[in-house]
């Protein structure tokens, strides 16, 4: 009997909670669990809410939800012993105690377990059906619809089985009268567990059903069926990999013979029985299918989940993903509700967008990323076929290079390589425009501006430092294109995929890997999606060794450093090093921490493999300039404030004489000042106090090292004619021989002595930008998304010891050479 179908003042015991995961979640949550009691305040026929008590709490359910609700009456037991009761008064509650023959009669209904078969044709469904419920079967017609299905139960362990085979489908489009028949049947019969018969011998095909499944939020057990002819055609498949990556039990079964059957209807009685959050062999994983359709199905979510009537039958996500999919049926149905042009609107918009940037329609996009999810699982559950039958045929055999076990990490290191070749050889001539541009407006303001702090605090201050940083515009254009490209064209995907294994040793998974990838391009948005991880001590992790990724605000610095030092053929291997010191400490740290201060288990979760593509240029070109854009705001603000104030530091006081030097009256600055005071604290890395000033301004953004450099070191010549240094070097070669005619100063040594020792100080001075503090908005982001203080404060905290141990280290050990 239905909830729904009880009286005013009638109670029952709860017998189950049908529908899909998200309903019955929330219903289970309200205190409606199997074996309660719970009796009716107020049921006015066709009046909605009706009002329960349960658990000694007063509810309000609506018609339609408690339809979904079964419930063994109270009053159908003994109707006599029921009017007792209620004639003293003494109405039904939890305490009351259930009777013999109460309990017998909840036990069974309570065993009684509606399983849908659903799977492709000639998968091995009916012979399933056959084998399990023998002789009890019937056929029946069902409600108009051409297409039968049939019933039949089986005996289990005690449980019944009611079973019913459902026509054979590929998929759950609108397309054929079968297909509409299955959806039906699974929202509108509302299965307890729905079994998915996969033909296992046709694994990638069949898993798409599957994902489709997963969307719909239902209980279900998985039958990895004609598991014989895998095994006699030497497929491999690491079943129980599948199972935890899809979140739903498989079992390998041989129906023809019945093998695996006991398993998997112990698997059926275990997901029936359990409750889905606690049960280990069940979790609802949501198919990532890319961001601009997540963001569609995010917007079309917010609106159904408004429909109250519409939420408890479907999962929201599903309908969303179908209207992407411009499902006839799923837009009939939303066109009904209210807002219905405004959903409408979301899926156009979403559309578009996806259409734009992969020149696919959204239904493509979505069977796209729906495969992809599967080419992932499979790849990581090790799948391997004796047959190759394929419709991502040219995926498949780039994929089959690009994440060999040998030749995938190679070809990755040197795309990176390539990458950062490309990103200094090709910036070189945009680099050198604007410099020119920044030297052309340098020279106008001192011509025509009268002398004064004015005109210097625009010089040296403004132009010296945000033109310092700003010239590295085109190169970190260049970068980014790379990395959407990358992203866009579906190698990213792979790279991760790559680094998987290497994220797992690290006590990590490979859904780390993107965001780490991500912290190249900025920390703070990297920080920020680290919320699709899934376990909370990988996220954690993710975030504390995120800064160990270089951002492109250390771009600029890397570029001046390198430029300045290292000869145009090392400038590549340089910057590499400290993309791969990065890395590595990462990775050392990450299996510090996990062992640690974050300790605990692992999710699995299937890494996407999309199909492989060509990228608009249109959607490159505007991912690439999304990241540029952010570039240059932060131009505009903190780095021309941080300029401009690191100036006024070095210009004031402004001294009694004015034929003092440039560098000596930096000296006597308020700048030289802190500098000299902080000087002790970097002596074991022989940094001079103008990088120590760098790095302390770097606190509040990276690139402001650079700008500050560009200050400090702005037009002094006079150390310039003391060596016989030919100037060829490049534009910051300033920075070069100042910092090595510093060393030669402090170790009374020669120039040329010096020189390679100034060289160890820039490397490490690298080290260090690369490892320490990552800036005040990183260290926010830590905190907002932890929620606390204390995992941002140690996040700053160690970075800075380490970034000091290691150049220290680095320094001290290197001298023993020099
Ligand atoms: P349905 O269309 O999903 O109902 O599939 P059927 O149950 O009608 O099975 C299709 C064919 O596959 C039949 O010839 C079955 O005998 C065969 N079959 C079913 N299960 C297995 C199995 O596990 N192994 C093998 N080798 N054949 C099977
Ligand atoms: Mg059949």
């Amino acid at each position: 009997m239905k909830l729904s179908e009880l009286k005013t003042g009638q109670s029952g015991i709860i017998i189950k909670v049908s529908g899909h995961g998200g309903f019955r979640k929330r219903i289970i949550e309200m205190g409606f669990i199997s074996g309660k009691r719970v009796e009716v305040l107020l049921n006015a026929p066709l009046r909605d809410p009706v009002k329960y008590k349960i658990m000694g709490y007063e509810v309000s359910l609506r018609h339609s939800e408690a339809d979904l609700i079964e419930v063994l009456p109270d009053h159908e037991e003994t109707h006599s012993e029921i009017q007792t009761e209620t004639l003293h008064g003494l109405k039904c509650n939890d305490h009351a105690p259930l009777s013999d023959k109460m309990k017998e009669a909840l036990k069974q209904k309570r065993h009684t377990i509606n399983v849908a078969l659903v799977g492709n044709p000639n998968c091995g469904k009916t012979s399933l059906f056959n084998f399990a419920s023998g002789a009890h079967e019937r056929v029946g017609n069902y409600s108009g619809v051409t297409v039968d299905a049939k019933y039949g139960w089986a005996e289990f362990e005690g449980y019944r089985f009611e079973l019913v085979d459902l026509p054979g489908t590929y998929s759950l489009s609108a397309y054929s009268p079968e297909e509409l028949y299955v959806r039906k049947q699974l929202v509108e019969k509302t299965p307890d567990v729905v079994i998915n018969v996969i033909d296992a011998s046709n694994l990638e095909r069949n898993l798409y059903l599957t994902t489709q499944l997963i969307d719909m939020h239902l209980r279900m057990v998985c039958a990895l069926n004609m598991f014989d002819e895998t095994e006699q055609r030497g497929d491999h498949i690491d079943h129980q990999k599948l199972s935890e990556l899809f979140g739903v039990p498989m079992v390998p079964t041989v129906f023809t013979t019945g093998r695996g059957v006991d398993q998997l209807f112990r698997e059926i009685i275990a997901t029936y029985e359990g409750q889905e959050d606690s049960q280990p062999n069940f979790r609802h994983v949501h198919i990532n299918h890319g961001h601009e359709l997540e963001h569609g199905i995010d917007e079309i979510q917010e609106h159904l989940k408004q429909e109250a009537d519409l939420r408890q039958k479907y999962s929201t996500r599903y309908l969303a993903i179908k209207l992407l999919e411009n499902d006839a049926e799923v837009e009939k149905i939303i066109s009904r509700l209210p807002d219905a042009k405004e959903i409408i609107e979301h899926r156009n918009q979403a559309a578009a967008r996806v259409k734009e940037e992969t020149g696919n329609d959204s239904e493509t996009a979505v069977m796209d990323a729906k495969y992809g999810f599967i080419h992932g699982a499979l790849k990581e559950a090790e799948y391997s076929t004796g047959r190759q039958k394929d419709t991502y045929r040219t995926t498949h055999v780039i994929d089959a290079v690009l994440t060999n076990r040998y030749l995938g990490f190679p070809i990755f290191l040197l795309l990176l390589l390539l990458m950062f070749s490309a990103t200094f050889t090709l910036g070189q001539y945009p680099m050198d425009w604007i410099e020119a541009g920044v030297e052309w407006l340098g020279n106008l303001i001192s011509e025509t501006l009268p002398d004064g702090p004015i005109k210097d605090m625009l010089i040296d201050g403004v132009v010296g430092g945000v033109g310092a940083v700003i010239v590295f515009l085109p190169q970190i254009l260049i970068l980014y294109f790379f990395i959407s490209y990358m992203e866009d064209c579906g190698y990213m995907a792979r790279a991760a995929f790559i680094m998987d294994k290497l994220m797992h040793k690290m006590g990590l998974h490979g859904k780390s890997f993107i965001p780490l990838i991500m912290g190249f391009g900025c920390n703070v948005p990297a920080i920020m999606s680290t919320r699709t991880i899934e376990s909370r001590r990988s996220r954690l992790v993710t975030m504390l060794i995120l800064p160990m990724m270089s951002c492109s605000a250390r771009v600029p610095i890397y570029i001046m450093i390198t430029g300045s030092f290292f000869a145009l053929k090392y400038r590549s291997l340089v910057m590499l090093s400290l993309y791969l010191i990065g890395i590595i400490m990462a990775v050392v740290l990450s299996r510090l921490f996990t062992k640690t201060v974050a300790k605990g288990e692992d999710t699995p979760f299937v890494m996407e493999l999309p199909p492989y593509r060509f990228p608009t240029w249109k959607a490159i070109g505007r991912h690439t300039w999304e990241k540029g854009k952010q570039y240059l705001k932060k131009m505009g603000g903190i780095i021309l404030v941080a300029s401009i104030i690191v100036w006024a530091l070095g210009y004031f006081p402004i001294p009694d004489n004015p034929d003092m030097g440039k560098q000596e009256r930096q000296e006597q600055s308020y700048i030289g000042k802190l500098g000299h005071t902080i000087e002790p604290l970097f002596k074991a890395q022989g940094f001079d106090w103008k990088l120590d000033m760098g790095l302390l301004a770097g606190v509040g953004a990276k690139e402001i090292v650079a700008s500050t450099l560009g200050v400090l070191y702005s037009n002094n010549d006079s150390f310039s004619d003391d060596n016989d240094f030919n100037d060829e070097g490049g534009k910051y070669e300033i920075l070069h021989r100042q910092i090595t005619a510093e060393v030669a100063r402090e170790n009374g040594i020669s120039y040329k002595e010096a020189e390679p020792i100034a060289t160890l100080t820039a490397y490490c001075f690298l080290l260090f930008v690369l490892l320490y503090f990552p800036c005040v908005a990183t260290i926010a982001a830590i905190k907002g998304e932890t929620g606390s203080w204390r995992w941002a404060l140690f996040a700053a905290g160690y970075t800075t010891a380490l970034a000091w141990i290691v150049s220290a280290a680095v320094f001290q050990i290197g001298r023993l050479f020099i």
